[in-house]
This record gives C-alpha cells, sequence and structure tokens, in this order.
C-alpha cells in the first residue's frame, strides 16, 4: 500500500513538474557589465529575481563540474536547479558546454549558489564530468578565456582559481577545527591524487578515518561532498 502511496505522489510530482516546465516563463536578461567582457557569451533565462545581491566583491573563482554522465543540457540543469531544487536561477555564474559555448547563467549582481560560503566567488562549471573525461579542446579555450577577463576585471589573483573541492576542503578543515576533531586535510595531500583515485581516496580514507573517529554525523556529508567537483587540476593550466 505504501508502496503505491509513493507511486501516485511521485507521479503527482512529476506531472506537477512538467506542467511547470510547460508554462513558466522564464525571461532573459542582458548584464551591460558582462558585454564588456568582449567575449561570446550566451544569457541564460532567469526564471524570477530572488536572489541575493552580490556587493561585487569578486575574489575567488571556483570551478566545478555538472558531474554528469551522459553530459548535461543547459535546459536540462535548468531544470535540475531551478525547476526541482527550487533555486532562483542556475547556481553557477557560467556554464560551458562541450562546443565551447559559454552560458551567461546567472547575472554577476547576484551571488552564487555553487559553493558555502558563496560570497565573493563566481561559479563557472564545465557541462560534464571531469571523473572520467577531460574538457573538450573548445571548452578549455573558452574556460581559459572567460578566467583572463574575470581575473582582469575583478582582479582576481591566481591563487584564488580553486575547484571547489578545494573550497570543501577549506570548510572541512575550518568545520573539524571549530568541533575539535584531530584531523586536517592538506591541499598537497589532495594533490597526490587526481582522478578516479582521488575520488576512491577520499571514500577510502578520509570517510573511514573519520568514522573511526567518531566524528560527529553532521561531519559525514561534509566528508562525502568532496566528492562534488574536480578542481586540483586547473592549477597547472593558469
Ligand atoms: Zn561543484
Amino acid at each position: 500500500m505504501k508502496k503505491v502511496k509513493r507511486l501516485i505522489k511521485g507521479t503527482i510530482h512529476n506531472f506537477y513538474i512538467w506542467f511547470k516546465l510547460l508554462f513558466s516563463q522564464p525571461i532573459s536578461y542582458t548584464d551591460s557589465k558582462i558585454d564588456e567582457l568582449n567575449i561570446k557569451i550566451t544569457n541564460y533565462k532567469l526564471k524570477k529575481e530572488e536572489m541575493d545581491l552580490s556587493k561585487g566583491d569578486y575574489n575567488t573563482i571556483v570551478v566545478h563540474h555538472t558531474g554528469s554522465i551522459p553530459r548535461l543540457t543547459i535546459d536540462k540543469l535548468y531544470n535540475i536547479h531551478v525547476i526541482k531544487r527550487k533555486f532562483a536561477a542556475i547556481g553557477y555564474h557560467f556554464v560551458i558546454n562541450e562546443n565551447g559555448e559559454i552560458f551567461y547563467t546567472r547575472p554577476l549582481r547576484f551571488k552564487g549558489a555553487h559553493a558555502v560560503p558563496n560570497s565573493g566567488k563566481i561559479g563557472i562549471a564545465f557541462a560534464s564530468n571531469l571523473n572520467w573525461e577531460k574538457p573538450t579542446k573548445k571548452a578549455f579555450e573558452s574556460y581559459i578565456k572567460l578566467v583572463k577577463v574575470l581575473r582582469r576585471r575583478f582582479n582576481i589573483p591566481k591563487e584564488n582559481i580553486i575547484g571547489h573541492i578545494q573550497q570543501q576542503i577549506r570548510n572541512l578543515n575550518y568545520n573539524l577545527n571549530k568541533y575539535n576533531v584531530p584531523l586536517k586535510l592538506t591541499e598537497e595531500r589532495m594533490l597526490k591524487i587526481n582522478g578516479l583515485n582521488e575520488l576512491k581516496a577520499i571514500k577510502k580514507y578520509e570517510y573511514k578515518r573519520l568514522k573511526k573517529l567518531k566524528v560527529s554525523k553532521n561531519l559525514l556529508p561534509l566528508v562525502r561532498c568532496l566528492k562534488a567537483c574536480p578542481g586540483l587540476r586547473f592549477y597547472k593550466y593558469l
């Protein structure tokens, strides 16, 4: 009986999502500031303006991937972030697809929703899974161009181009310290590991170590989320 109820609930929910998709009318927007970037950027639809305004004090660029197999289209990403997760726009400011197209998915006048704490952080995502594949040449070229322009515009130092994973390491260490857990995850440690091994190592060592230390349950999800976005490999390109 429970199963039937869940099935009916799920079907109604899916119907609701499709209904919303059919009848919602996202507006497209332009941002004069971004025009000055002088690179080809496609403005992307923004459903409603409920986002926190940014002070424009961007000092960090956080690199993500959508982590999806097969590759996500921007529309699908929009459905996940906006329709399902109820974000006001796609969480990243820019998304680059495999053809090297740059989508401006969240105006920089709004704070991103991609790496907590989001203040001062520009979010760029590759619409692919970089654990399994490298970015395409075109995607990577666009990424380099975009980063160069953003760095110049906001005066962002090289060392502040980080992967989501590094942001999470910082966050994790902050929390470990806060909860007096005698463990510190270093970037050097992470740098020794790459690609799939990175995920395996995190799962195998960090997660188990924390479990052994009987760390508060609040911290375990933090360790799990370390696998979200690879990023360390981007260091060497910039
Ligand atoms: Zn990420």
